[in-house]
């Protein structure tokens, strides 16, 4: 580097307090949202938590999309624990606020907020925190509010989806290493490994326009439903198979351009990404992968989004968190900059 080209760095960049020097619109649009004036940032580990850093609000009257904690974990098959799924997620505030693909500030391009927890009547019955939960989203979308929501173990999604696919079935982009179209056993259809099967018999969810991603494990002989009604199952093997940008193809041609909700059960990640998890299997997606699908989920119409099992006891490390409040900024970036809802 010759003499010249340091005294221009040293001119333009020795004394600066902002972090772009303008030539980019964007970036430096952005700049001036994830920055105060005074060149202050809001720093990640003080203060009350909320989701991804925003405000935390007392009602969602008034929002676009409200952040919903779900701590409810009666429905699972093994090891307990996502009841505490959304106040860890809520720890992990340094996520976000540009988003990389989608080039730009999900947060200023919407009113969002945290608006807490679903509030459940019982912490014994299963089935009364199932119509809590139902009676608390069908009151989220009288306001005209998307919920976009952090379990909780996946028997949540069942009451979420009746209360979005009450007019007309929905479609779905589901992550999982489990199909969670299982029947009842031990006396229960409500459970964690059944959420989908139900929404489709009680006509919320369209199977038809249903994708699968990350299927794997012992358990097929429990899928029987998935292939009956017409979902499409992408198995590991075929994840593997076709790659990222394939499934993600495949993914867009199923769901189609009507209302479509993504569901991601932290389980369909490796242990590797995330151990924090009532039921592990080993062998599933990279986090790169997981990451690399959603985004290239561009211009889907979203109308909400859930992370659900994490168990943050199994998750010493606290990647389990990382990984789920990062799967949140990306269905959050999907919701807002990278929506294909009609205007
Ligand atoms: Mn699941
Ligand atoms: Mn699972």
């Amino acid at each position: 580097m010759d003499e010249s080209k340091l005294a221009q760095l040293r001119a333009n960049f020795g004394n600066r307090e902002v972090f772009h020097d303008g030539q980019d619109p964007v970036l430096t649009a952005a700049g001036r949202q994830v920055q105060s004036p005074e060149g202050r940032r809001s720093k990640p580990y003080t203060g009350i938590s909320t989701f991804l850093d925003l405000p935390a609000a007392d009602s969602a009257a008034g929002l676009d999309i409200a952040l919903v904690g779900v701590p409810m974990d009666l429905g699972v098959s093994n090891r307990p624990g996502a009841r505490f799924g959304p106040r860890a997620v809520r720890s992990i505030e340094r996520i976000g606020p540009y988003h990389p693909t989608f080039r730009g500030v999900p947060k200023a391009a919407v009113r969002a907020a945290d608006v807490g927890d679903v509030p459940f009547r019982s912490r014994f019955s299963l089935e009364q925190s199932l119509e809590d939960i139902e009676e608390y989203y069908t009151a989220l979308t009288a306001l005209g509010v998307r919920p976009l929501s952090v379990g909780g173990d996946h028997s949540i999604t069942y009451p979420i989806l009746k209360a979005l696919g009450r007019k007309a079935p929905v479609a779905l982009v589901h992550i999982d290493a489990h199909c969670d179209t299982m029947g009842a056993f031990d006396g229960s259809k409500f459970h964690h490994g059944g959420p989908f099967r139900l929404a489709v018999l009680d006509g919320v969810l369209d199977p038809e326009r249903t994708i699968q991603i990350g299927i794997r494990g012992s358990s097929n002989m429990f899928w029987e439903f998935s292939h009956a009604s017409g979902m499409t199952v992408i198995y590991m093997e075929d994840f593997m198979r076709m790659g990222v940008p394939a499934v993600a193809e495949r993914a867009r041609a199923v769901v189609g351009t009507g209302p479509v909700y993504i569901s991601v059960d932290v389980d369909g990640f490796d242990p590797a990404y995330a151990p924090g998890t009532g039921t592990p299997e080993a062998g599933g997606l990279e986090a790169r992968e997981g990451l690399a699908l959603l985004r290239a989920l561009g211009g889907l119409h979203v109308i909400g989004a859930d992370v659900v099992e994490v168990a943050p006891q199994y998750d010493p490390t606290t990647n389990t968190s990382q990984l789920a409040a990062q799967l949140l900024f990306e269905e959050f970036a999907l919701m807002t900059l990278g929506s294909g809802a009609p205007a």
